[in-house]
């Protein structure tokens, strides 16, 4: 059975870890954040009392953290001293390409089989062991990279090599950012022209406007009883999460010639948000601007 090592234990890594203990690994966990690395132990993970001890005997190593600069510096100094030569290190934060390939080219020269391994599906699936892995690796490494996402996963795709699974990811992000806003804007004319939002809810996610946002993520509460929207939109995905993608979809499309417009509108928008104090609370919240509750 393989040992991993786990670290970054927050909303998604906290459900991410839980169920590779539930399939019967031992699970070295770390976090900054005691309460988080509190909640690991209670859901079957061992706690480490460092990067190092937790990485030191495993056979993969799993990583879900905030942003780039946190995910390079705990590989570059934390990891690469510490882990197992020829460990499997996974990286499913979500961050920008070429961090993601320097970090990659670093691992692969000190000896490591590494893949960047973002995540689709939001806290529920990862409580659930229901996500969607991209996953951006040499060819030959994707089964043994299949094998140590099994617990937590519903599908696993290799978008190609390495950086290109975080490719994915900020496109993918990109058009959740532009379709949340939009359901969000839907929702709030249904409530303006008089028609109750848990009844447009029945025929949009039964229509052609029919998206993630709406079936699995309806903004407002009661037709989605996971959704963060009945919990005050706490936990979830924060909105400055969804502002960090939006800005690495941004940075990219001005790298790379592409025309994003909605994109660009759907950053400027969260921006706005998250600088009316609101960055902690989930991204589905934006219905609160949209329906003109808050002050800008
Ligand atoms: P989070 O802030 O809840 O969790 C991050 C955790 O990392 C925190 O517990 C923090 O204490 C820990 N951490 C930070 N620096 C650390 C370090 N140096 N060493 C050890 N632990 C450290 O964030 P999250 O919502 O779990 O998101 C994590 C990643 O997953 C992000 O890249 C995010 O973009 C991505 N993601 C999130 C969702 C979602 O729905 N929340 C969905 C898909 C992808």
């Amino acid at each position: 059975m393989q040992t991993i090592a786990f670290i970054g234990l927050g909303n998604m890594g906290g459900g991410m870890a839980a169920r590779q203990a539930a399939a019967g690994r031992q699970v070295r966990a770390f976090d900054l954040s005691e309460a988080a690395l509190a909640r690991a132990v209670a859901a079957g993970c061992l706690a480490a009392d460092s990067v190092a001890a937790a990485v030191a005997d495993a056979d993969v190593v799993i990583t879900m953290l905030p942003a780039g600069p946190q995910v390079e510096q705990v590989y570059r100094e934390q990891v690469f001293g510490a882990a197992r030569a020829g460990a499997l290190l996974l990286d499913c934060s979500t961050i920008d390409v070429d961090t993601a390939r320097r970090v990659a080219r670093a691992a692969s020269e000190a000896g490591f089989v590494f893949a960047d391994a973002p995540v689709s599906g939001g806290t529920a699936a990862a409580e659930a062991g229901t996500l969607a892995f991209m996953v951006g690796c040499e060819e030959g490494h994707l089964p043994a990279v299949e094998i140590a996402l099994a617990p937590m996963s519903r599908v696993t795709i290799r978008a190609g090599d390495w950086g290109a699974g975080q490719a994915a990811k900020i496109c993918n992000n990109m058009l959740l950012g532009v379709s949340m806003i939009g359901t969000c804007e839907a929702i709030a004319l249904a409530e303006k022209l008089g028609l109750d939002p848990e009844r447009f809810f029945e025929i949009a996610s039964k229509s052609s406007g029919q998206c993630w946002s709406v079936t699995s993520y309806y903004p407002w509460p009661g037709p989605v009883p996971a959704a963060p929207s009945n919990r005050d939109y706490q936990g979830g995905f924060a909105t400055a999460m969804m502002l960090k993608d939006l800005k690495l979809a941004q940075e990219a499309a001005a790298r790379a010639g592409a025309s994003t417009p909605m994109g660009a509108q759907a950053e400027a928008l969260y921006a706005l948000f998250a600088g009316l104090g609101h960055g902690g609370r989930d991204f589905s919240a934006m219905l609160a601007l949209l329906r003109g509750q808050l002050a800008t």
